[in-house]
């Protein structure tokens, strides 16, 4: 969910750090470790030191901030604050989001004051990425992962005050079991494939009809061995069955992901690079052959964490390569040489913050510093190179992504093609939830054919139509 513009910066992508402003957290997400029900000493930076962390990062050369948690609004203030400092000093780009518990109580008669204040703030302290976790298509199966009743309607009350604010949030949808409206358990890969390709339009229809405009997607974490979970430096892993899955699954859901992408393009300002899809399915299928992970060096850019992107834990406040080499702490921010850190080489894990931009921005990299390496044995993959080129203009009709801009549907609809993507309905919208059901709903009876409707029966007509 970065924004790519900046990325790029002389011959190597420019730095992002992400800042762990807290562990604590008030929601009860079984597929992450800092859930309340988790008990364990939890740390904050404090506010003065994570100022000093922004001046820090700041100086060197730092082009993007995240301040992720735990729940980074229950620190609401501490946030705008850094915010404004960064975006004062010179960093363009400056992420946070929310489980959205502020949104709670869309009935009660301050709910509009208050909103108006939050949005406010957050848009005025610059802020170019907000997102808000979404877990699942189903409103009461998401309410029931976060323990949070009346999030969902919260939101769908809060977006519009967002959006008069200029500031466009972003739903960031936890890829877990629970994402569709029934839950991801096929036995048969063929078959897990086709319930993700539904439960992927149901969420993003639901999505949709809630009001956002973008969205980005959480892969489901697991990292090579529970020892190495153990000493991750971001505790976001968990056990529960809900978010583990075989390689072999996780191959089949990004292939689902894959085909289900372009027919929400024109919709829903996705941040997702199919290029990166395709090579995580790739690493997961070779990895499911062999009964071990492998590295795909034949189509995977090596992720920039530890060499261009950090993480800061709360913990201790020391920069790492990313929240899960948590043995390889790099010291504090001012006492390390950025500029020699070596090459990247890293494919041990799947975080889409790192992944993401790190396989979307290797080709430009590559053209920058050693064209002759695009040409090559590297990227001898036509299909994958398509990928690619279309993640990159579809990144530019999105304005890369800034949250400060409304989405601009007649660009969008330029994708609006799905050569490789036959979608067709595989269960009938009958059998969904609740939420896409009201939602297709709508889209047969608008009450007023607002701009959310319109764009709900595009997605309902792309998915029905198989364009
Ligand atoms: S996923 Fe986010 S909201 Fe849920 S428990 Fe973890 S930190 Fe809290
Ligand atoms: S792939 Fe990236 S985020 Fe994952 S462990 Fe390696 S450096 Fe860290």
């Amino acid at each position: 969910m970065w924004e790519y513009r900046t990325l790029l910066r002389d011959r190597r992508p420019a730095r992002q750090l992400v800042i762990q402003l807290t562990e604590r957290c008030n929601a009860r997400c079984p597929q992450c470790g800092m859930n309340v029900t988790n008990s364990f000493e939890r740390a904050t930076v404090p506010l003065p030191q994570a100022m000093d962390i922004v001046e820090q990062a700041a100086a060197r050369g730092f082009t993007a901030l995240s301040f992720t948690g735990g729940e980074p609004l229950l620190y609401l203030s501490a946030v705008t604050a850094l915010a404004q400092r960064a975006r004062d000093l010179g960093i363009p780009h400056v992420r946070t989001g929310t489980n959205g518990f502020l949104f709670r109580g869309h009935d009660r008669p301050d709910f509009e004051h208050r909103v108006h204040t939050i949005a406010a703030s957050l848009a005025g302290a610059g802020i170019s990425t907000f997102w808000i976790s979404i877990d699942s298509a189903d409103p009461s199966t998401h309410e029931r992962i976060r323990g949070m009743d009346g999030v969902w309607e919260g939101i769908r009350a809060a977006l519009p005050i967002f959006h008069e604010h200029g500031l466009y949030p972003a739903a960031n949808v936890g890829l877990t079991r629970m994402v569709g409206t029934t839950p991801l358990a096929a036995a048969d890969p063929g078959a897990l494939r086709e319930q993700a390709r539904a439960a992927f339009r149901d969420v993003f229809a639901a999505i949709v009809e809630l009001g956002f405009t973008m969205s980005g997607l959480c892969y489901p974490m697991s990292l090579p061995s529970e020892e190495t979970e153990r000493l991750a430096a971001y505790r976001a892993t968990s056990p529960s069955s809900i978010v583990r899955f075989s390689p072999a699954e996780k191959a089949a859901i990004y292939e689902a992901l894959l085909e289900v992408i372009p027919s929400v393009r024109p919709t829903l300002r996705l941040f997702t690079p199919r290029c990166n899809l395709d090579v995580l399915r790739r690493e997961n299928l070779a990895a499911a052959r062999d009964h071990r992970r492998v590295r795909a060096t034949l189509t995977a850019y090596p992720c920039r964490g530890g060499v261009d992107f950090f993480f800061i834990a709360a913990a201790d406040g020391l920069v790492y390569p990313c929240g899960y080499r948590g043995d390889e702490p790099l010291g504090a921010i001012d006492q390390i040489d950025f500029d020699d850190l070596g090459e990247p080489f890293c494919t041990a894990c799947e975080w889409e913050c790192f992944r993401d931009p790190s396989e979307l921005l290797g080709p430009l990299f590559d053209l920058r510093s050693r064209p002759s390496a695009l040409l090559g044995a590297h990227r001898p993959d036509p299909r994958h190179l398509r990928y690619w080129f279309e993640d990159v203009r579809y990144a530019l009709a999105c304005d890369m992504f800034d949250a400060r801009k409304p989405p601009d549907y007649r660009r969008l609809a330029g994708f609006a093609r799905a050569a490789d993507a036959p979608l067709r309905p595989s269960i009938s919208v009958e059998t969904r939830g609740a939420a896409v059901g009201r939602a297709v709903a709508a889209a047969h009876h608008p009450p007023s054919a607002g701009p959310t409707d319109l764009r709900m029966r595009e997605v309902r007509e792309r998915c029905a139509t198989g364009r």
